[in-house]
């Protein structure tokens, strides 16, 4: 498995599946969420009113519609309260369930913005060795290449420190 840092906009990428850090109504938000859902058009949110909603450290797949990648796995990650409340295991949670419907669903090239690591507060290292173990930890399955979007320099610097 072809693991790569990125620097950009995810939304830009044409890949099997974009990763969305969304919220549990799934109804579209801020950050990458708001940014997903401007460049794929109403149809995703139509799809997602269908889905309901998605618990924290699940994730769910819909089509990518605008977007040049084929689908989005939205995945809601943990609100970080310091660290002694779950966050670290439901933030592993959101990285093996998109990896395993990625893995479902035949696909193989991914990519992760870092979840939780805006809005919600995680702190971006700690948050970053979580992704990379947890991606590592697919390497034999179907998905093939894994990108990891980074928004900026600061979030480039920490994933190139963490793969190193
Ligand atoms: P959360 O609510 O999960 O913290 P945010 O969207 O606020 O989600 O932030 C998650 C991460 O995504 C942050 O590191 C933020 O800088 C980054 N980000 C925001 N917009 C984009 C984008 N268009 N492409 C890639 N990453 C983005």
């Amino acid at each position: 498995m072809e693991i790569e840092i990125w620097t950009g906009d995810i939304t830009r990428l044409a890949v099997d599946a974009i990763v969305n850090a969304a919220n549990e109504r799934l109804l579209g938000g801020g950050g990458v969420d708001g940014a997903i859902h401007r460049a794929a058009g109403p149809d995703l949110l139509e799809e997602c009113r269908t889905i309901g909603g998605c618990p924290t450290g699940e994730a769910v797949i819909t089509g990518g519609y605008r977007l040049p990648a084929r689908h989005v796995i939205h995945t809601v990650g943990p609100v970080w309260h310091g660290g002694a409340q779950g966050e670290a295991a439901l933030l592993r949670a959101c990285y093996r369930n998109c990896m395993a419907l990625s893995d479902s669903h035949g696909l193989e090239s991914i990519a992760f913005p870092a979840i939780s690591t805006g809005v919600y507060g995680y702190p971006m290292r700690k948050a970053a060795e979580i992704a990379v173990s947890e991606v590592c930890a697919y390497a034999d399955k179907t998905v093939r290449r894994v990108i990891f979007a980074c928004f900026d320099e600061a979030g480039t610097a920490v994933y190139s420190e963490v793969l190193q």
